[in-house]
């Protein structure tokens, strides 16, 4: 990769074309490089010259191929801008695809002043959008019902439209549009443009294109051409106090050379980027507020591996192509699945693998459907590594390293300092004492000991509680392992639930749904172990009879919870001691 922000031109784009060979206006072309585009993508590269020609277009492209600019901006060359009427209408089938539509064709119009974009959609109210209209807008972007509204009340005209978009339109139809958008085509002039785009080819939307369009130029971008495809997606259960313990986990365990953390917020970028840094890791964050040249500095870092961890928000990641990003972890499930991909784009670049991660909190496992939806493809649960996980990759990349370090010698002085160590304590064993070196190389307190069924589980459930993953917290502190310990000896109230290993429970679903659908706090939620068929868990203060009631009927991994305080014996040592879980391992 060449330049700084380059491009993040959609894949397949000729590895010739320039925008500069597509025939644009000098103002949009000076709006796209603004934007950091340089290289068109593979519809852009076709479906432009063919709009500036004049052609109708068929457009079959997936998700984040392009779309906007491939006819955002053929779209801008055709209006008049002294004109103040309506001079061209993007059809988008949900709300939020017309806010993004109408943001992206205002940032291609940055240098052509004048130039006024209004998205309407319905659910909101009617006036404003009226009086946007008499003001002049020129391009309008909305979803078929609410345009239809306007042409109606007659607070939309079509006199002037010389340019009709329909973007998504299989989605369009989906949504029981077609008809809709059957009367908007029809009600504008007979010379006029029309460009649809759609993800698949259905007969209905072929007999719209027969219908309103002009012996049409067919442009179809191949599958792989969507970025979504050498992305590896998963996504982990996460109660939101937890996130940030849980992706310094991530990161530490992760093989990705260089990562993206997206947020939605500026102030979550800083709070999050703030937390990485405090624990050591190479991060940075940005927002859209950062200057462009400060963020080209930021770019160039974790091109070149001064810098390893971004966080960003989704304005400021916009473009960002960079090779070594590995892994993108949502921080948050994004509300729009278009933002989704656009953030999962970040990461598989130059035909590298990646992996993109989603932090979702019990609550919003839906929104995990709708993206499965729209990317067509299903997203792989998997666990935030352990402590023990953790230091066990640490050792891992240590020794690793070893074989080099021996190879360069210059061990004269460590072999000596170890044998006078080693004359001086003469009880200590020298693998015990490389243990303890190997512990202070990895920098962590080790995960925690096994004691009292205080295994892997225990210590990723406790994680989840104390909310960290800064080492230390990951650590009991003594005062609660005291606790615990009060708690075998048979006094706390410890409470059974039905689902266990063989279900594929994990604590982090355990606490989130108790916190979730529960109420309680994290505080609440004690020492959690986890059998066969079954787990304990201990909450100190009890349950009320409601949150009984509420938590018998939740579900978790697939099962209700039925939990009930517990008779049974207390697991003694040994034979049925929890067992430990099937691979804890993201993959
Ligand atoms: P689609 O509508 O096909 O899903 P979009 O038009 O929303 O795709 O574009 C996807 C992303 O790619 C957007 O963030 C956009 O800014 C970016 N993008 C589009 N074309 C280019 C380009 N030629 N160079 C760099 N980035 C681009
Ligand atoms: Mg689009």
């Amino acid at each position: 990769m060449s330049s700084a922000l380059s491009t993040n031109a959609p894949a397949d784009t000729p590895a010739d074309a320039t925008f500069a060979d597509l025939g644009l206006p000098p103002a949009l072309e000076a709006a796209i490089s603004d934007l950091g585009f340089t290289v068109p993508s593979a519809i852009q590269a076709q479906a432009v010259p063919a709009l500036l020609n004049g052609r109708d277009i068929v457009g079959v492209a997936q998700t984040g191929t392009g779309k906007t600019a491939a006819f955002g901006l053929p779209l801008l060359a055709a209006i008049d801008y002294d004109l103040p009427a309506v001079q061209a209408v993007v059809l988008t089938p949900t709300r939020e695809l017309a806010m993004q539509v109408a943001d992206a064709i205002q940032s291609f119009a940055t240098h052509l002043p004048g130039l006024n974009v209004l998205a309407v959609y319905g659910g909101s109210p009617f006036l404003p959008q009226q009086r946007a209209l008499a003001r002049g807008a020129q391009v309008v972007v909305g979803t078929p019902g609410r345009v239809l509204d306007h042409l109606d009340r007659r607070t939309l005209k079509m006199d002037n439209v010389r340019f009709l978009v329909l973007d998504e339109a299989d989605e369009m139809l989906r949504m029981g549009f077609a008809e809709d958008v059957d009367k908007v085509l029809s009600a504008a002039p007979r010379e006029r443009q029309v460009a649809l785009f759609s993800a698949t080819m259905p007969p209905q939307i072929r007999r719209v294109a027969e219908q309103h369009l002009n012996r049409p130029v067919e442009i179809t971008v191949s599958r792989q051409a969507s970025t979504v495809t050498s992305v590896r997606q998963t996504y982990a259960v996460v109660p939101h106090r937890h996130k940030t313990g849980a992706l310094a986990r991530v990161l530490a365990v992760s093989p990705a050379d260089a990562a993206i953390v997206f947020v939605r917020t500026r102030g979550a970028a800083e709070e999050v980027g703030s937390a990485l840094i405090e624990r050591g890791i190479s991060a940075a964050y940005i927002s859209g507020d950062v200057a462009q040249t400060e963020r080209e500095k930021i770019v160039d870092r974790l091109r070149t591996g001064a810098l390893d961890v971004l966080v960003a928000t989704d304005v400021a990641a916009r473009g960002l192509d960079v090779d070594r990003i590995g892994l993108v972890v949502n921080f948050d499930v994004p509300r729009e699945p278009e933002t989704y991909v656009h953030r999962i784009g970040r990461t598989g670049r130059a035909g590298r693998e990646g992996e993109a991660l989603s932090f979702v909190t019990p609550s919003e496992q839906s929104r995990l459907r709708q993206i499965e939806r729209t990317t067509r493809q299903s997203l792989l649960q998997v666990d935030i590594p352990s402590p023990a996980e953790v230091s066990a990759h640490r050792v891992q990349t240590l020794l690793a390293r070893t074989g080099a370090r021996a190879e360069l010698d210059r061990l004269d002085l460590y072999r000596e300092a170890i044998a006078v160590h080693l004359a001086q304590n003469p009880d200590v064993d020298p693998v015990e004492l490389l243990a303890v070196v190997t512990a202070l190389a990895v920098g962590d307190e080790g995960p925690v000991a096994v004691q009292h069924g205080d295994d892997l589980d225990d210590a990723l459930s406790r994680a989840h509680l104390t909310g960290g993953s800064n080492d230390r917290s990951d650590r009991p502190e003594r005062g609660e392992r005291r606790r615990s310990d009060t708690h075998v000896a048979g006094g706390a109230p410890r409470w059974r639930v039905a689902v266990g290993h063989r279900d594929g429970l994990q604590p982090g679903a355990l606490v989130g749904a108790l916190t979730g659908e529960g109420g309680l706090t994290g505080k609440d939620v004690g020492k959690i172990d986890i059998f066969g068929s079954f787990a304990l868990v201990d909450i100190p203060a009890g349950l009320s009879a409601d949150v009984i009631d509420r938590l018998a009927r939740t579900r978790v991994a697939g099962r209700p919870l039925r939990i009930r305080l517990d008779s049974g014996p207390r697991p003694g040592h040994g034979a049925s001691r929890p067992t430990h879980g099937p691979s804890r391992g993201r993959s």
